[in-house]
């Protein structure tokens, strides 16, 4: 059976080459007569995949040394409540953009531990659109400013970010890390649910500033405590060893195709594939997101109205096509073009959309 054309938003598609490869190892690791799953953790073996992923992704986005790079679980969702059970402190204040719904989830939670803020949000306007960074509204006493660098339901992606002096950047990049070259010097934390760009489900990336942790609250649970794993190198308990082992051998693949300019200009120019057949197809194709806030990993559009819609999704189904309708929660169409798509896939959704246009 061929490979299917794999749209999906997350879990989603990962390189052939890297399920070949984690097949060839399956049940004989390195000669260890056992898959990395049945590895003990605190064994040799199991420690050069945790320092691989570790130190590829540093050398993949260049993270300074003055950074933690951790491996949790509980997936972003957990870093919603996480974030401000850590940072969020007594007169201070969580400062919250609002750019669609997993930024939402994340002010709820904060909203449960402490004091909150919105610095600025585009929900009025149907969250199509990034705020203009110099309109987010900031407070002296902020613990933190917290943006969705990629709106996964939404479409809608930051290209440029706020540059603050004084309070600490915090970015949920969970549909977007990788995708594109960014300067991690900018921000205070970064973190992402593994199951788009980076890998299988199952481990969560944090990327943290020493700096941040040294004043973060020790008055919780020691689970929930970033200075807890970052001071077990993310060894604190069992980490989930084999999504960990898959992260180390996508970086291992980013890494050979050139590294994160080259990943960047193929992103871009899958995108484009599919956003020009919106743009040249005269309003039949209608893309959500506003032109400069278009995200180069979820492409959101309708089609003239629901009958289509459903005709559109039937049709791409039977043809091969997989996850494209749009998140539940707002319908319509959506195309996943993470960085394991490969451009023969989006060459063909191109195909399907021009087709299904010209044949109505
Ligand atoms: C998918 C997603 C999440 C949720 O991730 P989980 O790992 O399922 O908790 C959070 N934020 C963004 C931007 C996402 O795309």
């Amino acid at each position: 059976m061929e490979r299917a054309y794999n749209f999906n938003a997350g879990p989603s598609a990962l390189p052939l080459e890297v399920l070949k490869r984690a097949q060839e190892e399956l049940v004989n690791f390195k000669q260890t007569g056992m898959s990395v799953m049945e590895l003990s953790h605190r064994s040799k073996e199991y420690e050069g995949v945790h320092q691989q992923a570790q130190s590829l992704l540093r050398e993949l986005l260049q993270i300074p040394s003055d950074y933690e790079v951790l491996f949790l679980q509980g997936g972003a969702s957990l870093q919603f409540a996480q974030i401000p059970m850590n940072l969020l402190k007594e007169g201070e204040i969580g400062n919250y953009v609002l750019t669609g719904s997993w930024s939402e989830k994340a002010l709820k939670e904060a909203k449960l531990i402490g004091e909150t803020f919105i610095g600025a949000s585009t929900k009025e306007s149907g969250y199509t659109s990034i705020p203009n960074v110099e309109q987010i509204s900031i407070n002296k006493n902020d613990a933190y400013l917290h943006i969705t660098s990629n709106n996964t339901i939404f479409g809608t992606q930051w290209h440029k970010f706020p540059q603050l002096e004084n309070t600490s950047l915090i970015a949920d990049m969970s549909s977007d890390i990788l995708c594109r070259s960014i300067e991690v010097e900018n921000f205070s934390m970064i973190y992402a649910g593994a199951q788009k760009n980076l890998g299988p489900s199952g481990v969560t990336v944090v990327i943290v500033k020493k700096e941040l942790l040294e004043n973060s609250r020790q008055d919780i649970p020691s689970i929930l405590r970033y200075t807890t794993h970052a001071d077990a190198n993310s060894l604190y308990n069992t980490p989930p060893t084999f999504a960990i082992y898959m992260l180390s051998k996508v970086l291992e693949w980013v890494k050979e195709q050139g590294g994160l300019a080259a990943i960047e200009n193929r992103n871009v120019e899958k995108a484009k594939l599919i956003y020009d057949v919106i743009d040249e197809s005269s309003g039949f194709y209608r893309g959500h997101a506003e032109k400069d806030s278009r995200s180069l990993m979820n492409i959101t559009f309708n089609l003239p109205n629901e009958e289509l819609n459903k005709k559109f999704l039937a049709e791409a189904k039977a043809a091969g096509f997989v996850g494209l309708n749009g998140h539940r929660s707002v319908g319509g169409c959506r195309a996943s073009t993470y960085n394991s798509v490969p451009v023969e896939a989006c060459e063909a959704l191109r195909q399907f959309m021009i087709t299904f246009k010209n044949n109505q």
